[in-house]
């Protein structure tokens, strides 16, 4: 007689973030085994074929880091798993079935339908705006690597724009960044950038870092809680020393017509808006029979299942999970990477606990602290209860996230740059162009270009 076929278990992971990344990863080598035999299978589907390291984007932007080492290739590093570019639509747990749309299906109009044993949902959050007008328009986001080098690229250009004008109004709406939310990517963005463009007025004969306005609007009372309240109000401090203007107390009310029109009653002629007031869950959670909780979040144990579900599995920002080393109950694990990649790899460890019948294991991190650059040679951190500030907490940012950036391949890479840069001056030009690659050659062939080439919002 023949032997029965053996069941192939599909894990199926959604988002190939940090915890799609690191859970895909823990998972291949666990389970080297099932995978080379054929009894188990790794799908990915992650709208980008990369991992994106948001905390190197703020070095990105100033140009520290180029942007193909603040990604991790997902098809290089996974290579046991299979990966498909393509967004998740809807999940329906109780048929253990996945709606995906992928390139190929936006051309069809159809979607692909993905069947699976055990889902891992992460696909992390996305930024929580508000109905304020011009928003839409004119904001800029912080999450991506594009968004990071667009901006890079946008601020290069506004310092070209006032460079070339004798008109006041213009000249002050391209010098004038306003940042709203001061938390970590608020922060981090508006010190590299604003270091970055100091940097660059040298090499303007008629821009110089006074004529620059760089304005942070924070609704709370403090900015960078994640570093305590004692470095927070060092930040405060040392970012007005460099004459960046932080208002606290303060919310963005307008950004129509090109001015930011503030609670305060400021308003400023400008030409960013960077919207950095922090994130919410992502809406495909909302296209799930999965259990959320007030704020939108997956309701999970302590062992990483979703709660009062079999085979779904959650972690990271999407996911609410108790903190079980909080004093007080109810409290979650923050939404930071901190979590994201611990979680990842007890999640990991869990799925093959439960396939193999063994008992899981609790979720038990306490937050350390964290560390901010703001700006080369400048940071502030707070870890393990120690307050550091200036170079030491700079240096500490780097060797720190240094030994955190997934692979040794991207580890090399980001230190062999960061060495050049110390030896050489840095590059200050703007590619804006890249984002219209045919405007020029429309044009020659009497086409309209199709996008604006200077790429100003
Ligand atoms: C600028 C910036 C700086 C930061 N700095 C720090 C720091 O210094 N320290 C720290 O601890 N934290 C930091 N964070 C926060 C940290 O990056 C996040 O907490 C972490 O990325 C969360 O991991 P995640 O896997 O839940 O989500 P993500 O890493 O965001 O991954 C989610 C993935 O899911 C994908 N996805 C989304 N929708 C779908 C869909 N429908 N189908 C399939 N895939 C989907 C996304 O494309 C993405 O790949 C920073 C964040 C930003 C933006």
């Amino acid at each position: 007689m023949a032997p029965e076929p053996r069941k192939c278990v599909r894990v199926l992971i959604v988002g190939g973030g940090y915890v799609g990344l690191y859970t895909a990863l823990r998972l291949q080598r666990k389970l080297k085994a099932e995978l080379r035999k054929g009894e188990a299978e790794i799908v990915v589907v992650s709208p980008d074929p990369y991992m994106t390291y948001q905390p190197f984007l703020p070095e990105a932007a100033a140009g520290a880091i180029s942007p193909r080492h603040v990604i991790v290739p997902l098809r290089r590093v996974l290579e046991g798993c299979q990966v498909l570019v393509g967004e998740v639509a809807s999940i329906d747990h109780a048929k253990r079935t996945a709606t995906v749309s992928t390139l190929a299906t936006e051309e069809t109009g159809s979607r692909e339908r993905l069947s699976y044993d055990e889902l891992v949902l992460a696909p992390g959050s996305i930024s929580r705006t508000l109905p304020i007008p011009g928003l839409a328009e004119h904001g800029i986001g912080f999450k991506t690597v594009e968004e990071a080098i667009g901006l890079r690229n946008h601020v290069i250009e506004q310092m070209d724009i006032a460079s070339s004008t004798r008109d006041p109004a213009i000249r002050e709406a391209a010098l004038t960044f306003v940042f709203v939310g001061g938390g970590f990517a608020g922060v981090e963005a508006l010190g590299e950038l604003e270091d970055m463009a100091r940097y660059a007025a040298r090499y303007y004969h008629n821009v110089t870092p006074e004529d620059m306005k760089w304005i942070l609007v924070e609704a709370s009372d403090r900015i960078l809680p994640e570093v305590g309240e004692e470095m927070g109000r060092y930040t405060v401090t040392e970012l007005r020393r460099r004459n960046i203007d932080v208002r606290l107390h303060t919310r963005l009310e307008s950004c129509a017509d090109r001015i930011a029109v503030l609670s305060d009653g400021a308003r400023f002629r400008t030409r960013t808006v960077v919207w950095t007031a922090g994130v919410k869950p992502h809406p495909v959670l909302a296209a799930t029979d999965l259990p959320l909780n007030g704020r939108g979040r997956l309701r999970c144990t302590p062992q990483l299942s979703v709660d009062g579900v079999t085979h779904a599995w959650a972690a990271g920002d999407a996911a609410a999970v108790p903190d079980v080393t909080a004093e007080e109950s109810g409290k979650e694990t923050a939404p930071n990477a901190q979590h994201a990649v611990r979680q990842a790899r007890v999640l990991g460890d869990n799925i093959v606990h439960a396939l193999r019948d063994e008992p899981l294991e609790t979720y038990a991190h306490k937050y350390v602290g964290s560390v901010a650059s703001l700006g080369l040679h400048k940071g502030v951190a707070h870890v393990y209860g120690r307050k550091v500030k200036g170079y030491p907490a700079w240096f500490m940012h780097r060797v720190y996230h240094l030994s955190r950036v997934p692979t040794f391949n991207r580890k090399a890479r980001v230190l062999a740059e960061w060495t050049l840069a110390g030896l050489f001056k840095r590059e200050v030009v703007s590619l804006g162009s890249l984002e219209h690659p045919r405007a020029e050659f429309e044009l020659a062939a009497g086409g309209k270009p199709s996008g604006d080439p200077k790429g100003s919002s």
